[in-house]
């Protein structure tokens, strides 16, 4: 397939990279050219302006967030030079408003659009091991199922309406959150009393929590390996607020998001807002006077 890939950050590189191994055409475009640049060496051709990627059959994003599609997309011109039967597909994870939005905007150009945000971090996109949620238009989801195929391990669909596929992503996203959260608040309780927070983590994903998530998470939080960054808690903060407006939107109270949207804030404040977003673990650290 000719893909023009856009968003060259931690995830899109990887994603993108995986897509050329398997022999599909990919050109590529990203605001700081230097990563352009590291995937022409792998094969891709190069974009100088985003426009030049309308020539492809479909479009993979992986921006930051809603302002980035928005200036890629609409500020920029490229949904304007798509031709009519071109799919896109938006893997970033957006707000459902967003996503209902640029919905009736392709519509209107003929253009189909698929909202298809995944689990997983840059190595599981690497490894072509993402989950991918997705939702929109069930043939067009069938004719991209083999980019699909070569990004990830599973993909999960949620629905024809692109908004119900970022619902799922944001609700996944403040599930993890919770779990970090609860972890670092956790530690610090058994770490004043004088056992290492290596320990009990260890002992809690081997017994009641021996899954995926917990474990990634646990390890960074014993071992304070908040940099570099997997997932940065600017984008951490970003989620749990799409969660918390998506839930007022539709008149769903989640306590639980208000507390770690405080806690993303306390980080960013100490200045660790380029760190992991397991970095939230200090702030139950700050709390408990426990930072040397
Ligand atoms: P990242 O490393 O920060 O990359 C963000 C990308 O967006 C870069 O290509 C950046 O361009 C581009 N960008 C930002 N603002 C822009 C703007 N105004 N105009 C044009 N381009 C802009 O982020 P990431 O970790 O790859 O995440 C990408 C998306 O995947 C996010 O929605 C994130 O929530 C989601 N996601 C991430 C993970 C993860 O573990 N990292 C997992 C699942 C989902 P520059 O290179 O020029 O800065």
């Amino acid at each position: 397939m000719f893909v023009g890939f856009v968003g060259l950050g931690g995830m899109g590189s990887a994603m993108a990279s995986r897509l050329i191994g398997a022999g599909h055409r990919v050109r590529a475009w990203n605001r700081s050219p230097e990563k352009v640049k590291a995937l022409v060496k792998q094969g891709a051709e190069a974009a100088g302006q985003a426009p030049e990627l309308a020539e492809a059959e479909v479009i993979v994003s992986m921006l930051a967030d809603d302002s980035a599609v928005r200036d890629v997309f609409l500020r920029d011109g490229l949904l304007a030079k798509l031709r009519r039967d071109t799919i896109h597909v938006n893997m970033a994870t957006v707000s459902v408003e967003l996503a209902r939005e640029m919905a009736t905007l392709h519509r209107e150009r003929g253009v189909t659009y698929i909202a298809a945000p995944v689990l997983g971090r840059p190595d599981a996109a690497e490894a072509g091991r993402l989950n991918i949620l997705v939702a929109g238009p069930s043939e067009s989801i069938g004719v991209i199922q083999p980019l699909f195929d070569v990004l990830g391990q599973k993909t999960w669909r949620f629905g024809e309406r692109p908004e119900q596929a970022n619902a799922v992503k944001i609700a996944a996203n403040l599930t993890l959150a919770c779990a970090i959260e609860a972890m670092g608040e956790a530690a610090q309780l058994v770490h004043s009393h004088e056992v290492a927070p290596r320990d009990f983590l260890e002992m809690l994903t081997g017994s009641l929590f021996a899954c995926p998530a917990y474990k990634t998470y646990s390890s960074l939080i014993a071992e304070e390996r908040f940099s570099p960054a997997g997932f940065k808690a600017r984008l951490g903060l970003k989620d749990v607020r799409l969660a918390l407006s998506a839930g007022e939107a539709s008149h769903v109270p989640l306590p639980f998001a208000s507390v770690v949207r405080d806690n993303f804030l306390d980080s960013l404040a100490h200045g660790e807002a380029d760190m992991d977003w397991s970095v939230i673990a200090r702030v139950a650290k700050r709390r408990a006077g426990a930072l040397g």
